[in-house]
């Protein structure tokens, strides 16, 4: 799989809302930022099938509008499954209809299909690709990390939980939420993927969700298999 990071800041960052698209089709997350990279870096928005979303806080869904209508000027006509935790449709509809009214309900209706995931630990295969949904821990809030082809572990928000566990040891390379230096009840830092690498061996952690702050304070950290990126690296697993 080739793996585009289309962001990597946490909502107080310069750079765009942490997102990634996988080998051209399936979009994890779609916060502010995420259309106009992809549009930069010449990606087909039609070949988009299939958009994970990790919760539904504004820096990790607000772009949903953006694409719809982008599809819609696009003319596309297969479904894209959206894929996200309960109450995901509702939300992600109400923002479309605050900005366009119903315009949009047609298309919608024809092009999209919505599955909300209430389980710890859900399964589906979309087009060939495994995709592993597990529940992590973002205080207060439904959210989930995904294991996509026993490969690529995706943490999404969280703090360090049983499923954030699972992901770095049924991964080969984890995009993860770094926040924080120190680790809190919504977030991941520094000190819990020290301790997360030192148990996995041989793991890759690529650091997402950066405040422009923490980031310069992790430029100085030297750890092996933890990288820092910048909107628009890509790598393959
Ligand atoms: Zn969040
Ligand atoms: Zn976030």
């Amino acid at each position: 799989m080739i793996v585009k990071i289309l962001g990597t800041g946490a909502i107080y960052s310069k750079r765009n809302c942490a997102s990634l698209i996988i080998d051209k089709k399936i979009l994890f997350d779609i916060g502010p930022g995420t259309i106009k990279q992809l549009l930069k870096e010449n990606y087909n928005l039609k070949e988009i099938n299939t958009i994970l979303i990790s919760h539904l806080h504004s820096d990790h869904i607000l772009d949903f509008p953006t694409l719809i209508v982008n599809l819609e000027v696009l003319n596309i006509n297969h479904k894209v499954r959206v894929i996200g935790p309960v109450n995901m449709k509702e939300k992600l509809l109400k923002l479309l209809e605050l900005m366009y009214g119903n315009y949009f309900d047609n298309f919608i209706n024809k092009n999209f299909e919505f599955i909300e995931v209430k389980e710890n630990n859900y399964d589906i295969l979309c087009n060939n690709y495994k995709i592993n949904m597990l529940k992590v821990n973002h205080e207060g809030i439904e959210a989930y990390g995904f294991i996509i082809n026993d490969k690529l572990g995706l943490t999404g928000d969280s703090s360090i939980c049983d499923g954030v566990k699972k992901i770095f040891s049924n991964s080969k390379i984890i995009v993860a939420d770094c926040s924080l230096i120190k680790g809190d009840n919504y977030h991941i830092g520094f000190n819990n993927i020290e301790k997360l690498l030192k148990e996995n061996k041989g793991k890759i952690v690529i650091a997402t969700h950066l405040r422009d702050d923490t980031r310069e304070l992790l430029a100085a950290k030297k750890l092996k298999n933890f990288k820092i990126v910048e909107d628009g690296y890509y790598f393959d697993v």
